[in-house]
């Protein structure tokens, strides 16, 4: 059986625990691999590794710093295939997804190339007689990124571009279910001219996040997965001082307005609803038609199209609209959410539960569910479901649709549709959450924006990646300077104002 070990200092490491976690790919049910689970000595010797490389990192100029990661974003083109490979085998998603992935991760690279400019500070000549005042961005020093398994390439991309790029060194905590491709990752920044222990890989579980959270010498904690992990992550962070920004999970609505193109929201739905089999954070998992004429038609617009879904194994290709789910207990809990939507009383207009793929009768596959009439108190709609499974709620008006993403506990996306610039304006000032999209069913922000959820969605301040991102990995030390040659001097017991 294959071992999936650890990266620290530039070189595998065989896991040491005895402690090890099953591989599977989804799409066989099979174990590929086993990936070691680090105890608290691993977890240590990486850190040292990492707080031993990082005064040298921070020492080399920016221009250089930036070079590594031009370098990065050209192996990452030339592994494209190789990656897109390993990550759809462990993780289920389609190669044109998994492409997206490593992409997505590639673009906040090519925004780190900008490192020299973003780290500037700000300066003021003159502030006083003899006196300038500026400012630097400092890294944090050794910082850490502890991620969710349903985008193995992209959020880890997210963490260690900007922080490495600001001159900290890094330890990932990748998920336990893809570990491949984080490793693989790392390698490539080492090929890319990265110096051995800035980047540090170390698989494991609930033992290894704590050993980080704990840790005295890491200063700052990126976290993202679901929500109850994000709000224990950022309390014990935070409780030992760290500076800490957590990602939780989301419920995502989009509201379909009586004059929207039907069409263009059906395909939207469908795509945003089913995509990656549903287990994306800014997946669409409620569509919110506003009145019963536009609920009707929509639902007869998507029922078909949910029926029509092409569902199987990465390597069918391009024939493929997504996968199966991640593991095993991810499909029994999904499946028993629609259970449970069918006894809470909505009603289930597309039933994918006893899909089964010939040929691969133990992959985690499912099919599409849409279900209808679901209202506010049911669990499926409180709930992230994190499958393929779409829901329906019908609202008579726009003050109604509006109020139930602005009163969900979560806040990650959200969307309308509609040809109204005044709705839409109004939507996108009044709602309560992070990112907006207007006929847009997936509103990602761009690398060179931040992403970042609201309300249960993230703890702490600052968002990912964009400039925030730079913000987050860096701490700002101001000095004031002053040259008094030719200035008459006194003692000063008041504090100096500009007054
Ligand atoms: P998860 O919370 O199970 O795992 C995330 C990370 O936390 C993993 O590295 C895992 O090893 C670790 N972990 C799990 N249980 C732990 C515990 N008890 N104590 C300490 N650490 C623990 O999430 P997941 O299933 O891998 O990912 C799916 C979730 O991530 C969904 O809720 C999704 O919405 C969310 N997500 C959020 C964003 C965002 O930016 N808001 C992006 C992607 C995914």
């Amino acid at each position: 059986m294959r071992k999936i070990g650890h990266f620290i200092g530039g070189k595998h490491v065989e896991g040491t625990s005895g402690r090890f976690a099953d591989v599977y790919n989804p799409a066989t049910g099979e174990v590929e691999a086993q990936v070691a689970l680090a105890s608290q000595a691993e977890m240590d010797a990486a850190i040292a590794n990492a707080a031993a490389a990082q005064p040298a990192w921070a020492a080399t100029n920016p221009q250089r710093r930036a070079r590594v990661m031009m370098k990065f974003v050209d192996l990452l083109n030339r592994d494209m295939d190789k990656l897109a490979e390993a990550l759809s085998r462990e993780h289920g998603k389609t190669i044109p997804d998994a492409k997206g992935d490593v992409i997505r991760g590639l673009e906040v690279a090519e925004f780190c190339i900008g490192a020299p400019h973003l780290l500037k500070g700000e300066f003021t000549e003159g502030a006083g007689p003899g006196i300038d005042m500026y400012s630097m961005r400092q890294p944090l020093g050794v910082v850490a990124g502890i991620t969710p398994f349903n985008f193995p390439a992209m959020i880890p991309m997210w963490k260690f571009c900007p922080a490495i790029a600001c001159g900290n060194a890094f330890i990932l905590k990748p998920s336990e279910r893809d570990p491949s491709v984080p490793i693989m990752l790392a390698e490539l920044m080492i090929e890319a001219g990265l110096p051995e222990g800035v980047l540090n890989v170390v698989n494991g579980d609930k033992s290894a996040v704590d050993a980080i959270l704990d840790d005295e010498t890491i200063q700052a904690v990126g976290f993202v997965g679901s929500t109850p992990i994000a709000q224990y992550v950022y309390a014990r962070a935070t409780a030992s001082g760290k500076r800490a920004q957590c990602f939780g999970g989301a419920k995502n609505h989009m509201i379909i307005m009586p004059d929207a193109d039907l069409d263009q929201a059906a395909d939207a739905l469908i795509g945003a609803g089913y995509g990656a089999a549903g287990e994306r954070c800014m997946a669409v998992s409620v569509a919110v038609p506003v009145g019963e004429s536009t609920a009707n038609a929509l639902i007869e617009k998507l029922a078909p199209k949910v029926e029509a879904l092409k569902i199987g194994p990465y390597t069918a290709g391009n024939d493929v609209d997504f996968g199966p789910l991640v593991t095993k207990e991810a499909l029994a809990r999904v499946k028993g959410l629609v259970d449970q939507g069918i006894k809470e009383g909505a009603k289930l207009v597309v039933d994918g539960r006893d899909f089964s793929m010939q040929g691969y009768e133990n992959g985690f596959f499912m099919g599409g569910c849409l279900f209808d009439n679901v209202t506010k108190d049911m669990d499926i709609y409180k709930t992230e479901i994190f499958g393929p499974v779409l829901s329906v709620v019908r609202a008579e008006n726009y003050e109604e649709a509006l109020d139930l993403p602005l009163s969900h506990e979560y806040g990650n996306g959200t969307a309308i549709f509609t040809r109204d610039g005044d709705t839409a304006r109004d939507f996108a000032s009044r709602i309560n959450i992070g990112m907006v999209g207007i006929n847009v069913p997936i509103p990602v922000p761009l690398a060179y924006h931040t992403f970042g959820g609201w309300k249960k969605s993230g703890f702490g301040d600052l968002n990912q990646h964009g400039p925030d991102g730079f913000k987050f990995y860096t701490r700002t030390k101001t000095v004031t300077s002053r040259w008094p040659s030719g200035l008459k001097d006194g003692a000063e017991f008041v504090i100096p104002t500009m007054k």
